[in-house]
């Protein structure tokens, strides 16, 4: 397979150089994992892999908490029925990864050397560690529409997440700005709630997917404002109550009165590290097996940087979990001495199961 960055899976797995570490102070040296990232899928890591006992190291990144901290109220996160602010979820996941001896170092990932064993990750304040495993979990961010209003009012009426935050637009009036396969599918989940959805979209036809498309024109609900930008978002008494927009054509301006603005205009996975690496897909998300294995054996992905479906903290941190328990079971097999493939693309690919009813 050839990807995006044009290396073959194969070229990206092999690793160089395995280095023997024999004495015992060189061992000690040598973290056993060290956690990129610092959202849901990082500090679940952090907590799973400290209860196995391997004194896991987090890197946080510029993103403390990640982008739990900037959500407002989660109200779908289980265990919390009365809901709880993003920051505040956060300081529990920390808490929680500390307290089971996950360090916490503040600070961001330049570099990462995958093609020796032990693996090296540098970072921005200058320090150049060694690791046996590495969990990347350095998520995503949305696109933002960078326009005036839009961080003022994010979790105030602007929202990024309809799963999240379709909820509290019951029989109310809300706008989708975008015209990809998410803007369509946001737009008819929010159907489920609001009164009335709008989509703003910069051409004259959708990029959705016929299927998409089909079901939003059909919707009644649902209208489609063609050749429109948002180029303001504007408030009251600190809420949403209407956009400005302007003619991509005409050049036109207008202004809509409005509860939310769910924008989908693009979702970025933070891969910047991982070019020529580990292996990516077409969309920048790392590609990882269903143990969260990336193409190099000792390299784990969890969350949004190798998932684009879900998107949710619960499961990310579900995925956190998933890999820091495959990165245990990998340092049992390096503890106990058995033969890594270090060339090999460790990643089982479940092949198509047909059902058999009876
Ligand atoms: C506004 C908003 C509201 C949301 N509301 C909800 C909600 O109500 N319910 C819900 O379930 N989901 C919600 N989500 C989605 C949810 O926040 C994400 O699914 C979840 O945070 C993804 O977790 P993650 O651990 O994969 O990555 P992220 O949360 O994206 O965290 C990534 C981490 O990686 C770090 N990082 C990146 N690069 C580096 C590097 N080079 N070195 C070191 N660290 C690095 C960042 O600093 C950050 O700490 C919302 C998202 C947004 C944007």
């Amino acid at each position: 397979m050839t990807t995006t960055n044009g290396h073959s899976a194969a070229e990206q797995a092999s690793v160089e150089n395995v280095i023997i570490i024999t004495s015992a102070a060189e061992q000690a040296s040598v973290e056993n994992v060290i956690i990129i990232g610092s959202g849901p899928a990082g500090f679940t890591a952090g907590l799973y892999a400290a209860r196995a006992d391997l004194s896991p190291l987090l890197i946080t990144g510029n993103d403390y908490g990640g982008q739990v901290s900037i959500t407002y109220d989660i109200e779908n996160y289980p265990g919390f029925p009365e809901s709880l602010s993003g920051p505040e979820l956060v300081e529990k996941f920390k808490m929680q990864a500390e307290k089971f001896g996950t360090r916490v170092e503040f600070d961001y990932v330049k570099e990462i050397v995958v093609d020796q064993h032990p693996f090296i990750v540098r970072t921005e304040n200058g320090a150049e560690y060694r690791t046996r495993t590495i969990i990347v979990c350095t998520g995503a961010r949305p696109r933002y529409l960078n326009v005036p209003g839009e961080k003022e009012f994010t979790g105030k009426g602007v929202s990024y997440c309809a799963t999240c935050d379709g909820f509290f637009f019951r029989g109310k009036d809300v706008l989708v700005v975008g015209g990809g396969d998410s803007a369509a599918e946001e737009a008819l989940f929010l159907t489920r709630y609001a009164s009335r959805v709008r989509i703003l979209h910069r051409r004259d036809k959708l990029r959705a997917s016929k299927i998409l498309q089909d079901r939003v024109f059909a919707n009644e609900k649902i209208e489609v404002l063609w050749n429109t930008v948002v180029t303001e978002i504007m408030g009251e008494n600190g809420a949403v109550s209407g956009v400005k927009t302007q003619n991509t054509l005409t050049g036109e301006e207008g202004f809509l009165t409005t509860d939310g603005v769910f924008i989908f205009v693009g979702h970025l996975p933070n891969n910047e590290l991982f070019p020529g690496k580990l292996e990516l897909d077409e969309d920048g998300h790392l590609i990882t097996d269903r143990k969260y294995r990336t193409n190099v054996p000792g390299v784990f992905a969890a969350g949004e940087i190798q998932d684009k479906v879900f998107k949710q903290v619960a499961t990310s941190v579900g995925q956190g979990c998933g890999a820091a328990m495959s990165a245990t079971r990998f340092l049992e097999e390096l503890e106990a001495g058995h033969a890594i493939d270090w060339r090999a693309d460790p990643r089982e690919f479940a092949s198509p199961r047909v059902a058999v009813l009876a």
